[in-house]
C-alpha cells in the first residue's frame, strides 16, 4: 500500500436517540472471510442494543459488545488473541464514561478471558486509570477475576499468523481483529471501549494505542465517544482519539465527523506511515466509521425515535 495515496473510506449516520456501532479491527480480511466478521460484529452490535433498548447506559452498552468480542475467536481480543515474540498471549483494553470522563484500563495484560471487564473495573474502583503487567494481573485477581492462560486462549489461526511471521513468510504488523464499541444511551451520554491483542510477534513490553486514553480509546459527552484500530504506534504519535473528538466538539450540530477522521486518517499516514481505522459516535448519537485500510469490519444498530436500523459490513 502506499503511504502516499491511502485509500479512504468513511460513511456518517444522522443523530439518533441511542445507537451502538462496533468494529472487529482495521486490516485486510481475506473476500470469504469478510462476512464472518460482518456477523461476529452484527452479534456483538445486538448485545449492545439489547442493553440500550432497556434504557441503559453507554457504558454498559459498549462493555456488553466487547465481552461478545472477546468470546469470538476470530477477533484479536480475549481468545483468539495474537501471539507476541515469546508465544505468548499479551492484551491491552480500555473503556470510558463521556459522562463523567471516567476511564478505565489494562496494559500488557497476561490471559485472562475478559480484558474489558477488568478495565471496567478499574474505571469503577477509580483510584487509577492504568494498570500495567503484573500488576494489572494482581488488580484483576483481587477483583476476582481467574486467570487463563495462553494455552487455553490461542487459536490455530493466531499460532499460524505467528509461525509465518517467526519464519519470514509474512510481515510482523498488526493482526487485525482488533474490536472496539462506541454508543450513546437514551440519558445522552456516550462511551468508548477497545480490546486486542496488539500486533503479532510484537516484542515483550509492547503497549499499543487501544488502552491508553486520548490515542486508541476516549469518550466525553461534549464530543464523541472514539475507538481506533491499525497501527497502534501511528495513533499514539498522533493522539488521534482524543483529538478527534475535539474536531467533534467543534463539528456538534453541523455534522461532518467522517470527514474529519478521513482528514486526520490522511494526515496520521502521510506523517507516520501507519494506516488503520476508526469507529465514532458524537453526543448527539451521529455514527461515523472511517478507514484507510482495505478493510474493517463494523456493525450497528440505531433507534432514531421511531425505528431501528441495523447494517453490518466489513
Ligand atoms: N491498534 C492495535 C495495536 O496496535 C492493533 C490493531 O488495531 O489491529 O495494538
Amino acid at each position: 500500500m502506499s503511504s502516499a495515496e491511502p485509500p479512504s473510506f468513511s460513511r456518517e449516520e444522522p443523530p439518533a436517540r441511542w445507537v451502538v456501532l462496533v468494529h472487529g479491527g482495521a486490516g485486510d480480511v481475506s473476500p470469504e472471510r469478510r462476512p464472518l466478521h460482518a456477523e461476529g460484529c452484527a452479534r456483538a452490535a445486538e448485545a449492545g442494543a439489547a442493553v440500550l433498548r432497556a434504557g441503559g447506559s453507554a457504558l454498559d452498552a459498549v462493555e456488553a459488545a466487547v465481552l461478545v468480542l472477546e468470546d469470538d475467536p476470530r477477533f484479536n481480543a480475549g481468545t483468539g488473541a495474537c501471539l507476541d515474540e515469546d508465544g505468548e498471549i499479551v492484551l491491552d483494553a480500555a473503556i470510558m464514561d463521556g459522562a463523567t470522563l471516567r476511564a478505565g484500563a489494562v496494559a500488557a495484560l497476561p490471559p485472562f478471558h475478559h480484558p474489558i471487564a477488568i478495565a471496567r473495573a478499574a474505571l469503577s474502583d477509580g483510584r487509577h486509570v492504568l494498570y500495567a503487567g503484573a500488576g494489572a494481573a494482581d488488580f484483576a485477581r483481587a477483583h476476582g477475576f481467574t486467570p487463563s492462560t495462553t494455552e487455553a486462549m490461542r487459536t490455530e489461526l493466531a499460532l499460524q499468523r505467528w509461525q509465518e511471521v517467526r519464519d519470514k513468510r509474512a510481515e510482523s504488523g498488526f493482526a487485525g481483529g482488533t474490536v472496539g464499541a462506541v454508543a450513546r444511551d437514551v440519558h445522552g451520554h456516550v462511551a468508548a471501549a477497545t480490546s486486542t491483542g496488539g500486533t503479532v510477534d510484537k516484542r515483550r513490553g509492547r503497549v499499543g494505542d487501544s488502552p491508553i486514553v486520548g490515542a486508541g480509546t476516549y469518550a466525553d459527552d461534549g464530543g464523541a465517544a472514539i475507538s481506533t484500530t491499525g497501527h497502534g504506534e501511528a495513533f499514539l504519535r498522533t493522539v488521534f482519539a482524543g483529538r478527534l473528538s475535539d474536531d467533534a466538539a467543534r463539528l456538534r450540530g453541523v455534522g461532518g465527523l467522517g470527514g474529519a477522521a478521513s482528514d486526520r486518517l490522511r494526515a496520521m499516514t502521510l506523517r507516520t506511515g501507519g494506516h488503520g481505522g476508526v469507529i465514532a459516535v458524537d453526543g448527539d448519537g451521529r455514527a461515523m466509521v472511517a478507514r484507510n485500510t482495505p478493510t474493517m469490519s463494523f456493525a450497528f444498530v440505531r433507534h432514531d425515535g421511531a425505528d431501528e436500523w441495523r447494517e453490518a459490513g466489513a
